[in-house]
């Protein structure tokens, strides 16, 4: 699709072409200045609100300071962010690779995977998202999606993820095939999202469990594990990170997305200096708009106001909330509401259905998203009322 002279993916339907005017807090105006409560932040980026004042002002600050940074140096504001963020961190993740978006962090994580252990097979899940480049999308992505850019990298490939209802039994057996896999010892790394898939709009959840037995695994073969919270971060599931709901310490985690609320592009791979030390100068870790001093000023004061506000307290409540009140319209039409924090899924009993409901929904003010087709991904700014959340969950109660 072409619109204004750019291009535009054709999502058939799943989505609206928006053209969005202005943004504030939970509100999105279209050109003709219709307002929606937005159920989506951009997909999990502007978690503490759009155009959030202080991020923003923030930006203005350091652009009377400076813009841009070095390819071989640090500035002042780089390495106060790199202080800040590892130090809410696991201790052992003390390196900060400079990045520019999702994509690129974990594109870079699995080059220094391949490096640093000198293995080359990298193993993601099925139907989940960890970018559009060739190696992020050889992780997860959807088969069919992908055969007209095949073959993309080679020994990158996904495996069934353990999703809640698999069982126990099922679990076990997951279990069981993928320490076979591992214990070939040939795997540099595995590549997950924190427990629950945020990227391809299937929201779903792992089994119990699973992020710290896959620790446990990785560990014991000498196997690297990455987890991608580009969508799991800043507070969106109710922790500051996914990885908090199971205490697992990664050897690689991937932000972005959430990290500067939208103010700026940036994105990191956060992972244990021993492993960048040996791994640093064969991976050639440059990105010359990585990490703009400008970024770094949005994500600085974005990472302080989650920590000041405890925002993730307030997610996780509310985000209960919201499951407490969809799960009651569980019938004929929607099938299961489930979600971590304010990551919710809402399956509907097809995709037509899913459909009809999104643009009723549209129609009357909501902006939400279809992710997998019959899957609506519910995931407003973590910053919004309980007024704006009734308002939004009043009128797909009305649709439905
Ligand atoms: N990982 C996950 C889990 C994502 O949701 C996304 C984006 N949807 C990416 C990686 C890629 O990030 P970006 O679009 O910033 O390249």
């Amino acid at each position: 699709m072409i619109e204004n002279s750019i291009v535009y993916r054709e999502f058939k339907g799943k989505y609206d072409y928006f053209p969005l005017s202005r943004a504030d807090g939970a509100t999105i105006w279209d050109k003709e200045d219709r307002e929606y409560i937005d159920f989506t932040s951009g997909w999990n980026v502007t978690n503490l609100g759009w155009n959030n004042p202080e991020v923003n002002q923030a930006v203005i600050e350091q652009a009377k300071k400076n813009v841009q940074g070095l390819l071989w140096g640090s500035e002042p504001i780089q390495e106060e962010y790199a202080r800040q963020l590892t130090a809410v961190l696991p201790r052992e993740l003390d390196a900060c690779v400079k990045t520019t978006g999702g994509t690129e962090a974990v594109e870079v994580a699995i080059k220094v995977a391949r490096v640093y252990s000198n293995r080359k097979k990298i193993i993601g899940f099925k139907n989940s998202y960890h970018g559009q480049l060739f190696a992020s999308l050889a992780l997860g992505s959807i088969e069919k999606e992908r055969e007209k850019l095949a073959p993309l990298v080679p020994l990158v490939a996904p495996i069934d993820f353990p999703h809640e209802d698999i069982g126990q039994a099922g679990f076990e057996k997951f279990l069981d095939d993928f320490e076979k896999i591992l214990s070939q010892k040939d795997v540099a790394a595995v590549v997950t999202e924190a427990g629950i898939i945020t990227g391809w709009g299937s929201t779903l959840l792992a089994y119990p469990g699973f992020l710290s037995k896959i620790r446990e695994i990785c560990e014991k073969y000498g196997t690297l594990l990455i987890v991608d919270e580009v969508g799991t971060g800043f507070s969106r599931t109710g922790k500051l990170f996914g990885i908090q709901h199971e205490n697992v310490v990664p050897d690689m985690i991937v932000l972005a997305k959430g990290i500067s609320n939208g103010a700026s592009a940036i994105s990191t791979v956060v992972g244990k200096s021993a492993i960048f030390e040996d791994a640093f100068i064969d991976a050639v870790l440059i990105s010359t708009f990585g990490w703009t001093p400008l970024a770094c000023a949005a994500a600085l004061k974005t990472l302080e106001i989650h920590l000041r506000d405890k925002v993730w307290v307030d997610a996780a409540k509310k985000g209960k909330y919201i499951v407490e009140r969809l799960s009651k319209l569980v019938g004929d039409k929607v099938v299961s509401v489930r979600g971590m924090g304010m990551e919710i899924g809402v399956r509907f009993k097809d995709a037509e259905v899913a459909q009809m409901v999104r643009q009723k929904a549209f129609a009357n003010g909501l902006h939400a998203v279809l992710g997998q087709a019959d899957n609506m991904q519910i995931m407003p700014p973590l910053t919004s009322s309980h007024e704006e959340l009734d308002k939004g969950l009043d009128i797909l109660e009305k649709c439905l």
